[in-house]
């Protein structure tokens, strides 16, 4: 794991990376806020100690210009005791863990660990139901690639799985108002897909409700 920290009293520094390196923890360090900034934005990082207070530009400052930048890299906030408010803030701009100061440093390398360890900082972009699993980023279905409507349509059922979806639901979802009753490509549409789950060999199916709509379900189920 390697790591930066962002602290200007430098005895307290040296003395935490000392104990972070021999419990294995590689730490590279940031005088002031500015240089940490330059470090922070630089993706070779698995995660972020920042002290509040600091020189030039706040542990609060460059928090919140990481995150809108876009950068991800969990960050622990430092501050001492007596800074709730510095805490809420730092945790409203995004910080993912909170130490107060002053610490003890095997605290914060379980915490470091704990963080990095975390697989639910990324946001959910699978969705699944039996053996399908759909990409919400690149839109493909147990890795193959969907058209777009068959994308809108699967991503329908498996949000709502073994409901009856309505053909007026899937219209109003997948075409949106240029829909114009055309409720037969939906049909297509769904034929196409039952093509790639039979392709995929799937355990589920797109079954049809006579005169209801649609239902994702297991095959087994009658
Ligand atoms: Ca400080």
């Amino acid at each position: 794991m390697r790591i930066l920290y962002v602290e200007d009293e430098k005895y307290l520094a040296d003395a935490v990376i000392h104990v972070l390196e021999k419990s294995g923890i590689s730490v590279d360090y940031a005088e002031d806020g500015e240089e940490g900034l330059n470090l922070a934005v630089k993706p070779i990082y698995d995660a972020i100690v920042l002290d509040i207070m600091l020189p030039k530009l706040s542990g609060i400052d460059v928090l919140r210009d990481l995150r809108e930048r876009g950068i991800k890299t969990p960050v622990i906030m430092l501050s001492a005791l007596s800074q709730v408010e510095d805490k809420i803030k730092g945790l409203n701009y995004g910080a993912d863990d909170y130490l107060a100061k002053p610490f003890k440093t095997a605290e914060l390398a379980a915490r470091l660990r704990a963080l990095v360890r975390r697989p639910a900082l990324k946001p959910e972009t699978v969705i699944s139901y039996s053996d399908l699993y759909y990409n919400l980023e690149d839109r493909t279905l147990n890795d193959l690639a969907l058209s777009e409507k068959e994308a809108n349509i699967i991503e329908s059922l498996l949000k709502n799985p073994e409901h009856v979806l309505s053909k007026e639901y899937l219209l109003s979802h997948v075409w949106g108002s240029d829909a114009s009753g055309e409720d037969n490509y939906v049909e297509v549409y769904i034929s196409y897909l039952r093509k790639k789950l039979e392709k995929l060999k799937s355990k589920a199916k797109i079954k049809t409700i006579r005169g209801l709509g649609y239902k994702l379900c297991s095959k087994n189920s009658s």
